[in-house]
């Protein structure tokens, strides 16, 4: 077979075309190829930007869902309360575990008679000291604005002049939350927390706060109104002191917890001597800022200590003394008979005196249950109005 001659300039030739076609082929691919991957690249950033978006989310979600079973216990437990000291307590010590980052938790309620707030309970972290009992610049821009408030840096909060924000100044406080307690235009307090960390309350911290101050301030006027038609059932409103039947109450169990213990009861009737001629000669007026000057002399002279003041009628007051010796008793009738003596009530430049009698009794010598222990210092204050008046008897 005869040998192939090739020539050498075609195969070079042959080379150059496979080469440039296949450099044309590249480029084609390339640019086909090339928006492609551009168009991938754009996506799989969004979606390693969602990805981050949602991890962070995620993260974020069992915080998310204590802050929420936490609103739903506390919102339970407050709906069970009908004392306001209790809703008091149940808020702060909720909101203590709702914001552990906090230094202090402050709860305020208005006073509507002078319209200022003034501190009703609160968690203090060691060694704070509480100036602002009736709060400062930020809880009453809460209270004017009936809003709530989220201060992440105290000193760059163009609103406040923190030379006047005591929290900063004088506990060095960096941020602050805050919600009014308001039913609906009503405001009726102010709660605020507050940190030495700069942000360390989120706008999510905020509405959760909210939530519950709405609750909170529902649940408080609630027990508010509970406990002023308890008062009114058993306290006289002339005076303020405890109506009869709450007096035979308390008195019936006093006694019975004398008879196990084997203590004594004393027992003090007191009247207001020629009372109507007061009435008739100054007015019903003065007839009132008597009784109500004789109940501050009572209140003065008998202090707490478990013994209870009752109006019994018209100018009639009985108070009974628990564990209390026949000495001391006496004593302290004289002392409301003295002190009576020397009050005197000005009322249009006029000066009004007035005196008072007194009947003593004792359990368990005088008598065996309250309404004999009662009727025993009735005969006695009779006694003194028949002996003459401003005086005390006890036999
Ligand atoms: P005595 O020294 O014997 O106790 O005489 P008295 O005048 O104090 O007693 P009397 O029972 O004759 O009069 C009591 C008066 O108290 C009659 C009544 O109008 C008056 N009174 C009762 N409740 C009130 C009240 O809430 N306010 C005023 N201003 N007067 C009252
Ligand atoms: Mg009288
Ligand atoms: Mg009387």
């Amino acid at each position: 077979m005869d040998k192939m001659n090739v020539n050498p300039f075609f195969v070079i030739l042959g080379l150059v075309l496979v080469f440039l076609l296949f450099r044309k082929f590249r480029t084609s691919i390339f640019y086909k190829f090339h928006g492609k991957l551009d168009e991938m690249d754009v996506r799989l950033n969004l979606l390693t930007e969602s990805i981050e978006e949602k991890k962070k989310v995620l993260d974020r979600l069992p915080h998310r869902c204590r802050k929420i079973s936490f609103l739903f216990n506390i919102s339970q437990q407050l709906i069970e309360l009908y004392d306001p000291d209790e809703v008091f307590k149940l808020l702060i010590s909720g909101l203590k575990n709702l914001f552990p980052g906090a230094a202090n938790i402050l709860l305020f309620t208005l006073r509507k008679k002078t319209d200022s707030l003034i501190l009703e309970s609160s968690f203090k972290g060691k060694d704070a000291v509480i100036e602002e009992k009736q709060g400062d610049i930020l809880d009453k821009w809460v209270l004017k604005h009936n809003h709530s408030l989220l201060v992440k840096e105290l000193k760059s909060d163009f609103r406040f002049d923190y030379n006047k924000v005591i929290p900063f100044i004088k506990r060095g406080m960096a941020s602050f939350i805050a919600s009014p307690l308001s039913l609906g235009e009503k405001v009726i307090g102010v709660v605020r927390a507050e940190s030495r960390e700069l942000a360390a309350f989120s706008m999510e911290d905020l509405r959760i706060l909210r939530s519950i101050c709405d609750l909170g301030a529902v649940v408080l006027e609630r027990a508010n109104l509970f406990k002023r038609t308890q008062e009114l059932a058993i306290k006289d409103s002339l005076t303020g002191l405890f109506l009869k039947n709450y007096f035979f109450e308390r008195l019936d169990e006093e006694i019975n917890r004398a008879h196990t213990k084997g203590a004594d009861i004393g027992l003090l009737m007191v009247d207001i001597d020629d009372f109507k001629k007061i009435n008739d000669t100054y007015g019903h007026v003065v007839g009132d800022l008597v009784l109500k000057k004789l109940t501050k002399v009572l209140r003065e002279v008998i202090g707490n200590a478990g013994n209870v003041i009752s109006r019994f009628g018209g100018e009639e007051f009985v108070i009974f003394f628990v564990e209390c010796n026949r000495g001391r008793l006496l004593s302290i009738a004289e002392q409301i008979r003295c002190l009576t003596q020397e009050a005197v009530i000005t009322f249009r430049r006029r000066r009004v005196r007035f005196t008072v009698s007194l009947g003593v009794s004792f359990y368990p010598q005088d008598a065996r249950d309250g309404i004999e222990l009662v009727d025993k210092a009735d005969k006695r204050l009779y006694k003194a109005k028949a002996e003459g008046k401003n005086r005390v008897c006890f036999s």
